[in-house]
């Protein structure tokens, strides 16, 4: 089984340009592309602040700071970076016809043998291996915001995704840091699934007045250790992506646990979507 040394990452946003760092600290040559240089560079500079942090707070050594930086660089052309690839991650905005034009273009410009994978939260990875004449080397790498910090890693596994692809997935992830879990390909995969669940129950239980939005929460962080309650979660992931991640997961599980409570649908309308709005189920 070969290592994967050489990476790429599409999409520099809040996703992509933290994949690149971990990658890059682990000792990977990454290059990092978005549409306009100007994407790159601010991704870059994520990943310098990223680690200026860590270097205040004694996390990471002056070393490692410099070490991560010099192999990482941007890439402008895909093409070519595809092309010296040995794994790609992809990080563009979550929408099918988007992740279709890229794997199309990455399975024509990159290696037969290299891995392509997306960091989708919720599309079929399946559909979007239907894009390129590799589905065996197709899977999900999903990681969690913030990257660098998160440890979990939900690979992914589409039907026709290889033994060999997986096992090669798991080894780069280990090395990037993070603790992989292995997932077949289903709506909302594992942590989606589950994770709404608790959110869209915790909803249910204010709108009936089983308790105030800080004691449901409460009930969770001191009772279960959970490092935050699901209502402040939901805040803070916004109420509406939430919104649109229920509706999808009912409409394609059928299970009356994903039907959206009254009360998410009535803030979304009101505009109250969470931190990003100022408004949720908190003031913030
Ligand atoms: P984002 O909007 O922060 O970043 C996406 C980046 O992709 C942008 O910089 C954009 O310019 C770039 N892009 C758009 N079209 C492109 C193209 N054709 N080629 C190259 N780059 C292009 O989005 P994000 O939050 O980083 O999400 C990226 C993916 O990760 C989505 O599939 C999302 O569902 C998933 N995800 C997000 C989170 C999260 O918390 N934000 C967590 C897990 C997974």
């Amino acid at each position: 089984m070969s290592e994967i040394e050489r990476v790429t990452v599409v999409g520099a946003g809040t996703m992509g340009h933290g994949i690149a760092q971990i990658a890059a600290a682990a000792g990977m040559t990454v290059g990092l592309h978005d549409v306009t240089e100007e994407l790159i560079r601010n991704g870059l500079d994520a990943v310098r602040a990223n680690l200026d942090k860590g270097v205040e707070k004694g996390k990471v050594s002056s070393d490692q700071r410099y070490a991560t930086l010099g192999r990482l660089r941007a890439a402008p052309n895909l093409d070519d970076a595809a092309a010296g690839s040995d794994l790609i991650v992809e990080a563009v905005p979550e929408s099918m016809e988007l992740k279709h034009e890229i794997f199309r273009r990455l399975d024509r410009a990159a290696p037969r043998g290299s891995i392509l994978a997306s960091n989708t939260s919720s599309l079929s990875i399946d559909k979007i291996a239907s894009a390129t004449g590799r589905p065996e080397r197709v899977l999900g790498m999903h990681f969690f915001n913030p990257v660098h910090i998160l440890p979990l890693l939900e690979i992914v596994r589409g039907e026709k995704t290889s033994e060999e692809t997986l096992d090669r997935a798991l080894v780069a992830g280990r090395r990037m840091g993070k603790e992989p879990i292995v997932v077949r390909d289903s709506p909302g995969f594992a942590s989606s699934r589950l994770g709404l669940v608790l959110g869209l129950e915790a909803m249910r239980m204010l709108e009936q007045e089983v308790a105030s939005a800080e004691d449901i929460d409460r009930a969770m962080t001191l009772g279960y250790r959970h490092p935050m309650g699901p209502l402040k979660l939901t805040d803070l992931v916004g109420l509406d992506v939430r919104l649109a991640i229920a509706r999808s997961l009912h409409a394609e599980l059928g299970s009356e646990a994903f039907r959206p409570p009254k009360i998410l649908e009535r803030l979304v309308a009101e505009g109250r979507l969470g931190k990003k709005s100022g408004r949720g189920f908190y003031e913030w």
